[in-house]
C-alpha cells in the first residue's frame, strides 16, 4: 500500500500511515471476519482500494484504515482526533453508522443512507471510502449467511452502484453490479458467465480481426501512443439488455465492444477524438442513432468520451468508445481524478451537483424513506440535457418533465407553470423531456400546485417545493374546517378540545388533526356519523367494537389468486417448520422452486416475493430487518398461478396444439388465455396453474419444441 502511495507521500506521511495501521490492528486484534480471517485484513483491503482503484491520497488512506474502529472497537472519535486531527476525525465520524436506531417503522438502513448521503456535501471522501468499504464487503460476501447476502447485495444494487456511477467510478460500479447479480440472480448470472466463457475465443478472434486494419489506418493518420483493446461487457449489462429487449444471449447485438485511448495534448483532445471517429466511420458504417457525444456535453459526473456503434464484418455490431488518456483516467477514477485535472476557469460540474443536493437537503422534512427515494430518482438516475431559451444547458434526470425543468429554473416559475413550449411546440406540464430539447416555460399567476403534480415530477427539488405549497394550501382550507367542526361539536354539547378532536381523528381513521379539519372543510367525511360516538358529559368516546377480535385481514391485492390454505406446509422458516400465514406477492407471482424471500409487511402478514421481483431490491435495501429467510418445502398438492407469453408464427391449428399440450398432455389447468394474431405473427398470453418451477420449465421447453414457436417467456410482473 505504501508503494502505491509513494508519489503522494510528503514528509512525515509514511509515519502517520503506519500509526493508523498499528492503531487499527491493535484495536481489531481480537476480532475475526465471518470468513475466519483476522479483521484487520478488511480495513487494509479497503485502504488499498482507495489508493489503487479510486486514486485517493494519504488522508483518505488513514481514514480507510480506521473506518470501523469507532463503531466496533474501544477507540473513540476523541482518540482519533487527538492522534490525527479534526479533519480525519470528521471523516471517520461520517463513516460511523448510526447506532441504536430501533424504531422498526422507519428503516434503519434508510436512516444510514440518509446520514451517508448528507455527508456527501461536507466531504466527498466519506462516500468514496464508503464505496471502497462496500466493494470489499461485496468481494468477500461468500462467507455471509444467505439472508445477509441478499440484504447487502440489494443495498449495493439499489444505492451504492448508482452512487459509484454518479461519481464516475465506472469500474467499481460495474464490479458492484456483477457481484450483486451473482447473489440476487445466481442462475442467470452463472448462465451468462458460462456463455461468455464459451464464446470467449471466438469473440477475441473477431475483435483482433476488427482492430488490425483499424490500427493500420490510425498509424497512417499519424496517431502515436494510442491503445486499442477489446472491452468485456459486464454480465449485469448483458442481462439487462436481454430483459429489456426480450432477446436471447445470442441476439444481444453489441457483445463486441472496443475502446480506443489516444494521447492528445489538452487543446487538441476533442479534435483528435473526432478525427479517430471519422477514420472508423470511413471503414465501417456507424449507426446514426447510436452516436453519443459526451465530448461537447460531458456528463455531470465528469465523464467525457465519444461512443459509436458500427457495423463490423459478418454483420455484427461493434460498440466503440473513443477517449483521451485524461478522459480515461476520469472515467476510471471518477471524482478523485476529476479533482486532479480541475482547472480554475472550467465550470465544475461536481460543485454544481453538490450545490443542487445541498439546496434540496436544506429544504427536506421528509422521512428517510422518501428522502432515499427522492435522492435516487433525482440524483442517481441517468441524465439528459436540455436548453433554456437563451441556450444555457441544464442537466436533469431521465424522465424529467417540463414541470421539473420549471422548478429547476426557479420555485416561483414551477408553482405558476401552466405549460411549456418544447422546440417551439406547446406541450402540457407533464411532458417528458428528451436530451437536446429547448424549453420555454409558460406561467400564469392564477396557477396553483395540485396533488397530481407529484405523480409526474422526478426531481427532489420539484417534489419538496410542491409538497410545501400543498401543505400551505391545506392549512388554509383546514382553518375553515376547524370552524365548521367547532360549531358542530357545540351543537351536540361536546367540547371542542384536544381530547375530542383526537377521538374524532381516530374515529375517521385520519392520521392528524390537520387531516380531520381538511376533510371536514372539503366535506369528504360525514359529520352525521358523529352520532355513533357516545357522549359522556362533554366528552366523546369511541363506540365499543361489536366483534371483540377482528378477523385477520389480508390485503385483497395479495389474495386475488388461489392462495394455498393456511395449514399447508409449503414454506419453512429458518430451522423450524412452523405453519405461518402468508401470501404470495402479486407483483412477481412466485411458484415453488423460485428463489424467494419473505417480507413482513405491516398489517398484511408475510408476503413471499421472488428474489428477482422488480420490487425486491427496494424492499431488501430499505427493510433488511423485516426480511425472513424463506424456502419451499416439498409439496405437490397445491397449484400456483403463473403466466407465460408465447410468440410465434401464425399457423392453422397452432392454438389447439398449444392448449392440447397444456391441458391434455401435461394436465395443467388454464385460467385465462388470450391470443392475438397480427401480420402473420401471433402473440399469446396464458395464465395457468403449475405445481412448481420444474413443471413450468418443462412446459416452456415442450412449447418451444412446437413448430412455429419462437419464444416462450414467463412473465415477471403484472403487465
Ligand atoms: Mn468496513
Amino acid at each position: 500500500m505504501l508503494r502505491a502511495l509513494k508519489s503522494k507521500l510528503k514528509k512525515g506521511d509514511k509515519e502517520l500511515v503506519r500509526v493508523a495501521f498499528e492503531m487499527a490492528a491493535e484495536a481489531h486484534k481480537s476480532m475475526r471476519r465471518k470468513s475466519g480471517e483476522p479483521y484487520i485484513l478488511h480495513p487494509l483491503a479497503v485502504a488499498q482500494i482507495c489508493v489503487e482503484e479510486i486514486g485517493l491520497g494519504v488522508r483518505s488512506t488513514i481514514c480507510a484504515l480506521l473506518h470501523d474502529t469507532v463503531e466496533d472497537t474501544d477507540i473513540t472519535l476523541e482518540d482519533v482526533e487527538r492522534e490525527f486531527g479534526s479533519e480525519i476525525a470528521r471523516i471517520i465520524d461520517g463513516l460511523t453508522k448510526i447506532a441504536n436506531v430501533v424504531d422498526t417503522n422507519t428503516s434503519q438502513q434508510a436512516e444510514n443512507f440518509k446520514k451517508i448521503l448528507l455527508t456527501l456535501t461536507d466531504d466527498p471522501r466519506v462516500i468514496l471510502i464508503k464505496l471502497a468499504d462496500r466493494l470489499h464487503n461485496m468481494r468477500t460476501l461468500d462467507s455471509m449467511k444467505q439472508e445477509k447476502q441478499l440484504k447487502i447485495a440489494s443495498e449495493t444494487i439499489y444505492v451504492y452502484a448508482p452512487l459509484a456511477h454518479r461519481l464516475g467510478l465506472y469500474n467499481i460500479k460495474t464490479e458492484m453490479e456483477d457481484l450483486s447479480m451473482k447473489y440476487l440472480e445466481s442462475d442467470t448470472y452463472r448462465e451468462i458467465a458460462r456463455k461468455l466463457a464459451e464464446t470467449k475465443r471466438e469473440r477475441s478472434r473477431y475483435i483482433n480481426e476488427f482492430i488490425k486494419p483499424l490500427k493500420e489506418r490510425l498509424d497512417k493518420a499519424g496517431f502515436a501512443n494510442y491503445e486499442v483493446y477489446g472491452r468485456p461487457k459486464s454480465i449485469h449489462s448483458i442481462s439487462n439488455k436481454i430483459k429489456k429487449k426480450g432477446v436471447t444471449f445470442e441476439e444481444v447485438y453489441d457483445l463486441f465492444a472496443i475502446r480506443i485511448i489516444i494521447d492528445a495534448p489538452h487543446e487538441r483532445e476533442k479534435e483528435d477524438c473526432w478525427k479517430a471517429y471519422s477514420i472508423i466511420a470511413d471503414m465501417y458504417t456507424p449507426s446514426p442513432e447510436r452516436l453519443r457525444d459526451w465530448l461537447s456535453n460531458p456528463k455531470s459526473n465528469g465523464y467525457e468520451a465519444l461512443h459509436t456503434t458500427v457495423m463490423g464484418p459478418q454483420g455484427k455490431w461493434v460498440e466503440i468508445q473513443i477517449r483521451t488518456k485524461r478522459m480515461n483516467e476520469i472515467a476510471e477514477k471518477g471524482l478523485a481524478a476529476h479533482w486532479k485535472y480541475k482547472e480554475g476557469s472550467e465550470e465544475d460540474r461536481f460543485d454544481k451537483w453538490f450545490h443542487n443536493i445541498r439546496e434540496v437537503l436544506n429544504n427536506q422534512e421528509s422521512s428517510s424513506l422518501d428522502f432515499l427515494h427522492d435522492f435516487k430518482t433525482s440524483f442517481l438516475a441517468e441524465e439528459i440535457y436540455v436548453y433554456t431559451p437563451k441556450g444555457d444547458v441544464k442537466m436533469l434526470p431521465v424522465s424529467a418533465t417540463a414541470l421539473d425543468f420549471a422548478f429547476s429554473v426557479h420555485s416561483d416559475i414551477g408553482t405558476r407553470c401552466i405549460g411549456a413550449k418544447v422546440n417551439h411546440k406547446l406541450v402540457p406540464i407533464s411532458h417528458k423531456l428528451r436530451s437536446g430539447d429547448q424549453l420555454e416555460i409558460i406561467t400564469s399567476n392564477k396557477q396553483k400546485p395540485s396533488e397530481d403534480w407529484l405523480n409526474f415530477v422526478v426531481t427532489a427539488k420539484a417534489k419538496s417545493r410542491i409538497k410545501d405549497a400543498l401543505k400551505e394550501e391545506k392549512r388554509k382550507v383546514a382553518d375553515d374546517g376547524k370552524y365548521v367542526l367547532q360549531r358542530k361539536l357545540e351543537q351536540l354539547g361536546a367540547a371542542f378540545d384536544v381530547h375530542n378532536v383526537e377521538v374524532l381523528a381516530q374515529f375517521y381513521k385520519l392520521p392528524s388533526h390537520l387531516d380531520l379539519f381538511f376533510k371536514v372543510a372539503t366535506k369528504t367525511i360525514e359529520l352525521k356519523e358523529i352520532k355513533e360516538l357516545t357522549l359522556t358529559g362533554d366528552r366523546l368516546e369511541l363506540p365499543k367494537p361489536v366483534k371483540p377480535v377482528a378477523e385477520p385481514k389480508h390485503d385483497p391485492e395479495h389474495h386475488k389468486h388461489q392462495t394455498p390454505s393456511k395449514d399447508s406446509e409449503l414454506i419453512i422458516f429458518g430451522e423450524s417448520s412452523d405453519k405461518i400465514v402468508y401470501a404470495l406477492a402479486n407483483c412477481c407471482k412466485p411458484i415453488p422452486g423460485d428463489d424467494v424471500f419473505g417480507f413482513v409487511s405491516t398489517g398484511k402478514g408475510l408476503i413471499i416475493h421472488r428474489n428477482t421481483c422488480p420490487n425486491a431490491a427496494r424492499l431488501l435495501a430499505n427493510f433488511g430487518h423485516r426480511i425472513v429467510k424463506t424456502k419451499w418445502a416439498k409439496n405437490k398438492e397445491i397449484a400456483f398461478l403463473t403466466g407465460i407469453e408465447i410468440v410465434g408464427v401464425d399457423d392453422v391449428g397452432i392454438v389447439s396444439k398449444i392448449t392440447n399440450l397444456i391441458s391434455a398432455e401435461m394436465k395443467l389447468n388454464i385460467s385465462a388465455i388470450t391470443i392475438e394474431a397480427k401480420e402473420g405473427l401471433f402473440h399469446g398470453n396464458i395464465r395457468l396453474f403449475v405445481y412448481d418451477k420444474e413443471e413450468l420449465n418443462e412446459l416452456v421447453s415442450r412449447l418451444m419444441k412446437l413448430p412455429g414457436i419462437h419464444k416462450v417467456d414467463r412473465y415477471d410482473t403484472e403487465h
